[in-house]
């Protein structure tokens, strides 16, 4: 560990006097070097001749061709922007936000000037801007107001092969888009063969193929399957770092978790593992570099910075690195063979992020990463009979395995009435829309007729799940939308509180104790957020307090976005002062489908399925000894148990009073007691109401 950390001040040294040496004149040459080397600087024309003469093209080139950074500014170049924005889509954020800053130093402007990017809750873009990275979910939101994309010339829809479910939409729309405005540009990239399909989507568009420039790449496949992949990739990377061979290392992970660099320099310390840096004297030194989300973008930055001479580099990355960002130098790549996938799942009611075994297009992506620069090698922590047997060819898209509720609801504000006749490359499996058309109902989203509610119509301008934007529009009737949207803004933001890195796992458990309301995490975060407005905003008492302060600003910025379409959409600001069981109250109002009931010491079970679920760890009403005989929940976690995370106590009488199509109220004897009402005979006869309803029949009312 020695050895890593010394390498980390090494490469951060080197940086430094790099940045401060490189005059303006040499990094610009140099960068438009780069660009000139990509395999699509040598096709440039011919790509612009044939977007020229066509309206739609797929564009289809290995990944690291420079199809997301060049292509835009090739149109740029080219005229395009002379009459409107050149948008780009990505389905990941950290891509969107990484590519944008990559070309606007390519294009030597400043980020946010001419070259910008917009994603969820962050806008980087001005007047100036005239090349848009954006996530797919931004345009989708910006076709809602703006249904012809007027300020667009040309739309690129990047990464199609992953399939995102807003870029499956966007197919559907954009392609109706451009057959309204003949002077828009539709151009869909890919990184893999399935282009024909794509091609016929759009009614047989050209195919332009950007001739790669690839090496050989070894695959080698483990004998036996591995029991612990963050052990196997530990091993197999010192393995490789001690055999002398020269190049850097690239290792897929399948979530965050894994790679948090504390858990991958544990497994490096771990008495199990046989072959621990610290042990290795002379071992020469390795700078490991995580990518994932949700890494704060500087330290994203690090991951393409040259290493100095003699440091190896090791990338531990989710698949992030597959296809939407690629760091050259790369030589070999480890791949431990699993993804986390937002799966519906059927069990529960709603998504689950899960880990599951790649596909085998994705492990052939993977491989492909060791053979951009030079020949290659792949290490597959999985066996060869796994890799043929029981991986998919390719991964189901998105929409066909997640919960639409947000999809359906943006699609009807946008007039499709029917959403089972949309055109969709791949349609969503007919239980999976009406599933959530019924969460829909459920919320008073939608009536009795699939239409949209008013209360449904609000919904779509929050950019957020459908059950969040429930409970701000409900705060302001029951005088508490000032407090929910404290609570909302903090659930919209990842990780909140931190452990240190070292010492006093304790400690920081007990400041956080601090913050605890007893009866709810939601008031916890609350009080956090109140606490901190009080100390002035300051990062010293969130330091002191193990909160991250940049979350905790980034909380404040949502915050300021959503109160501000609150105000758009007259939904006063009211607080209920210190009646917080009043806040409580309107939680349920919008969560009430996701409610738990005592049964046992400590134990919970969903009271519509009847599955037991936990609390979480890291829940305020954890091993407290208070345990409320309902409670709903945020979300749940899916890791060796059902975990509840983010739960609030709640009345058994309001569960009845809020869910009446879920719950009423049976009198036993003197106790009362809140029972479920069969929830499968509504969802039955919804389902058919909806059916005959989207075939323009009207049942109105008939099944309730
Ligand atoms: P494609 O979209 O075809 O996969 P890209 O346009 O993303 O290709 O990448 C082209 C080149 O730009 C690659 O060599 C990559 O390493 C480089 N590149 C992309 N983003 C960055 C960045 N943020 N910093 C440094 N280099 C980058
Ligand atoms: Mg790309």
């Amino acid at each position: 560990i020695f050895h890593v950390f010394r390498a980390e001040q090494k490469f951060a040294d080197h940086m430094k006097e790099k940045n401060e040496a490189s005059s303006e004149f040499a990094k610009k040459k140099t960068l438009l070097e780069q660009r000139q080397y990509l395999p699509i600087f040598a096709v440039r024309q011919q790509l612009l001749n044939i977007i020229r003469d066509n309206n739609i093209v797929i564009v289809v080139g290995e990944t690291g061709s420079g199809k997301t950074t060049q292509l835009t500014q090739y149109l740029h170049e080219d005229g395009y922007t002379s009459y409107g924005m050149v948008g780009c889509t990505q389905p990941r954020r950290v891509a969107a936000m990484s590519v944008a800053k990559r070309v606007s130093e390519e294009m030597n402007s400043n980020l946010g000037e001419e070259v910008g990017y917009a994603i969820r809750f962050e806008d980087c873009t001005s007047e100036k801007t005239v090349i848009k990275y954006m996530t797919d979910g931004i345009l989708l939101r910006e076709s809602l107001r703006e249904s012809d994309l007027d300020h667009y010339s040309a739309v690129i829809m990047d990464e199609a092969h992953e399939r995102s479910l807003n870029t499956d939409v966007l197919f559907g729309l954009l392609q109706e888009v451009v057959s309204r405005r003949s002077d828009l540009k539709l151009i869909v990239t890919s990184a893999t063969m399935d282009s024909d399909k794509f091609a016929g989507f759009f009614g047989n568009v050209p195919i332009f193929n950007i001739p790669g420039r690839t090496f050989p790449v070894d695959i080698l496949f483990s004998k036996v399957p591995q029991e612990d992949y963050v052990e196997a990739a530990v091993k197999q990377a010192l393995q490789i770092h001690l055999s002398g061979m020269m190049g850097d290392i690239l290792i897929f992970m399948p979530g965050q978790e894994d790679i948090e660099v504390r858990r991958f320099f544990t497994s490096l310390l771990q008495p199990q593992c046989n072959m621990r840096l610290e042990d290795l004297e002379n071992a020469p030194p390795l700078a490991v570099l995580p990518i994932y989300s949700q890494l704060p973008s500087d330290l994203q930055a690090k991951i393409f910075q040259k290493a100095p001479d003699g440091v190896r580099k090791c990338i531990v990355a989710t698949n992030i690195a597959e296809t939407s960002l690629t760091v050259d130098g790369i030589m070999f790549v480890v791949d431990a063979g699993y993804c986390k996938l937002k799966v519906f799942n059927p069990r529960i009611g709603m998504d689950a992020l899960q880990v599951y075994p790649i596909s085998q297009a994705n492990a052939n992506q993977r491989a492909g990463r060791a053979g951009r620069t030079g020949p290659g090698q792949c290490y597959r922590l999985y066996t060869q009979s796994a890799f043929k047997n029981e991986m998919l060819t390719t991964t189901i898209p998105e929409i066909q395995r997640t919960n639409l509720a947000n999809v359906v609801l943006l699609l009807k504000s946008l007039g499709v009435q029917d959403l089972l006749l949309f055109h969709f490359m791949d349609p969503p499996p007919e239980d999976n829309m009406l599933n959530s058309m019924y969460q829909l109902w459920i919320l008073g989203a939608l009536d009795n007729t699939g239409a949209l509610t008013p209360t449904g119509r609000l919904m779509v301008e929050f950019p957020l799940d459908p059950a969040l934007s429930k409970m701000l529009i409900v705060s302001c009737d029951m005088g508490c939308s000032a407090d929910i949207l404290i609570i909302v803004s903090m659930l919209s933001v990842p990780s909140i509180f931190y452990r240190p890195k070292v010492p006093s796992v304790h400690c920081s458990d007990q400041v956080r104790e601090k913050f605890s309301v007893p009866e709810s995490d939601h008031l916890t975060y609350l009080n956090v957020y109140l606490q901190w407005k009080n100390n002035n905003y300051s990062s010293i008492w969130c330091n002191d307090h193990f909160i991250h302060t940049k979350a905790m600003r980034k909380v404040r910025e949502v915050r300021a976005q959503l109160k501000d379409i609150m105000v758009q959409q007259k939904i006063n600001l009211v607080s209920c002062g210190s009646d917080w069981d009043v806040i409580r109250k309107c939680i349920c109002a919008a969560y009430f489908h996701q409610a738990a009931k005592l049964k046992g010491i400590g134990e919970y079970v969903n009271v519509r399925t009847g599955m037991p679920c936990h609390l979480h760890p890291t829940s305020a009403l954890f091993g407290m000894g208070y345990t409320p005989d309902y409670i709903i929940y945020h979300e749940l976690v899916m890791t060796t148990k059902e975990y509840m995370q983010c739960v609030t106590a709640v009345d058994g009488e309001w569960l009845a009073e809020l869910g009446p199509m879920f719950y009423s109220i049976k009198h036993a004897g003197k106790s009362r007691q809140v029972s479920n009402i069969l929830p499968e005979y509504h969802t039955q006869h919804i389902q058919c109401a909806f059916v005959t309803l989207d075939h323009k029949t009207s049942h109105k009312g008939q099944f309730l």
